[in-house]
């Protein structure tokens, strides 16, 4: 007879997929990952993701689930909620959004009916696909209008916000970006906001690591509503939240359940919870700062190189860089990259003339590096061996010189939470 179901190892039932993780453990350990919306997560995080909890349904909220045996997962997920209030000092949290995504059609499907009007951040200047791109929930449902970045500072237009808002009169306003290196004016969105009688939504996916880390400045006491990713500079598991004060609680819990979801990941909410003390301690703090010094020290270096690092620089964990001075597009800066072990991701340019499938610029981050344990000399370290590869991109002995010192670093600064082996 065979053993019950759940006695045996993953490699013994399924070596296949057991190898193909080895496989990604060892591409975690071995390249430079400079995504900036990746991290490593830690082992704590990691051992509530995968534990028993993946197995209980709780639809519902503590204290008020649809299913019976919620008694511990009501502890979990009330731990989660108020380390969550607790760390961005905000009167809700809502921690069941599957991601950042659902984050944001939780608060949409919450506040706003099919129809209304919203404003986000331009597409194609560093907003999200959930800002209103015509291929997602968010512009198939709702009238999005995009206001964009300067032209000249390559900063947010913040007149041009207003502007727009006057005419288009939204329901909500989204501040929030997956490609803009630059502080958030909070403040000025939530004048604008007030201008206009809109909800002002931050989407913090990007920058909630920075932001609990007092490396950004906080959405709250601006923002009605703020919503984020719990994996990037956070460093949590994969997933998302939203928070609110008191007057929008019942309507954004609802948005999320019934009218986004169904049951909570709740070993990912457990996940959130560790996530959130993690980001509440003091070293998270230095981290928080040191993900933004190191992402200045890889700005100079690449722009001391003759590189246009587009606004002049960063103030947060990223940085967009324009290639194009080099004679390269986007997609061969990414993939000269990639041969060396140096793993970034092409990214479109404020008002770019290639098209979004090559673009001119790589988007460049340094939250996983610093979680590595990497400081400012490394980063410019890094930043010189970038250089290399983008002034020979097709030069075999280059290309086999850098992937060597992106080995040598790798195994000089081991990533956490990847196993060994
Ligand atoms: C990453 C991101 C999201 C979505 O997060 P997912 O977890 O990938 O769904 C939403 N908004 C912004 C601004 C982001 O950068």
């Amino acid at each position: 007879m065979n053993a019950p179901a759940g006695l045996n190892s993953l490699a013994s039932v399924d070596p296949v997929v057991a190898g193909w993780i080895h496989r990604e453990e060892q591409r975690q350990r071995g390249t430079l990952e400079m995504i900036a919306s990746e991290n490593f997560t830690s082992t704590a995080v990691m051992e509530a993701v995968g534990s028993v909890l993946t197995n209980k349904y709780a639809e519902g909220y503590p204290g008020k689930r649809y299913y019976g045996g919620c008694e511990f997962v009501d502890e979990i997920e009330q731990i989660a909620i108020d380390r969550a209030k607790a760390l961005f000092g905000m009167g809700h949290a809502n921690v069941q959004p599957h991601s950042g995504a659902q984050a944001n059609m939780g608060v949409y499907m919450g506040l706003i009916k099919p129809g209304d009007t919203v404003m986000g951040l331009k597409l194609d200047q560093g907003g999200h696909l959930t800002h209103g791109s015509q291929v997602n929930f968010s512009g198939k449902l709702y009238e999005f209008v995009s206001y964009g970045v300067d032209r000249e500072t390559e900063t947010m237009d913040y007149e041009q916000m207003l502007t727009l808002a006057k005419q288009h009169r939204p329901k909500i306003i989204v501040v929030g970006a997956t490609a803009y290196p630059r502080i958030i004016d909070f403040p000025r969105a939530r004048a604008i906001a007030d201008e206009v009688g809109a909800l002002l939504m931050a989407d913090m996916a990007h920058i909630s690591g920075l932001v609990a880390g007092g490396a950004h400045p906080s959405p709250a006491g601006y923002a009605h509503v703020v919503t984020s990713s719990t994996h990037k500079t956070l460093r949590g598991p994969r997933g998302g939240m939203i928070l609110c004060d008191e007057p929008h609680a019942r309507a954004i819990d609802r948005g999320v359940f019934p009218a986004s979801q169904g049951g909570p990941l709740m070993h990912v909410v457990a996940g959130k919870a560790v996530a959130f003390l993690e980001a509440a301690g003091e070293e998270f703090t230095a981290y928080a700062h040191q993900i933004v010094a190191n992402a200045q020290a890889l700005a100079e270096t690449l722009i001391d190189a003759g590189l246009r690092v587009v606004s002049g620089g960063t103030d947060n964990h990223l940085l967009l860089v324009d290639v194009t001075a080099k004679g390269l597009n986007g997609q061969q800066a990414e993939d000269a990259l990639a041969r060396c072990g140096i793993v970034v991701n092409k990214n479109a340019i404020p008002y770019d003339t290639l098209p979004p499938n090559v673009a001119s610029g790589i988007r460049i981050g340094t939250p996983a590096l610093t979680s590595r344990g990497m400081g400012p000399q490394e980063l410019r370290n890094v930043g010189a061996l970038i250089v290399r590869v983008l002034d020979a991109p097709d030069d075999v002995e280059v290309a086999r010189q850098v992937a060597s010192a992106v080995e040598a670093l790798c195994e000089r600064y081991p990533a956490p939470g990847v196993p060994l082996g």
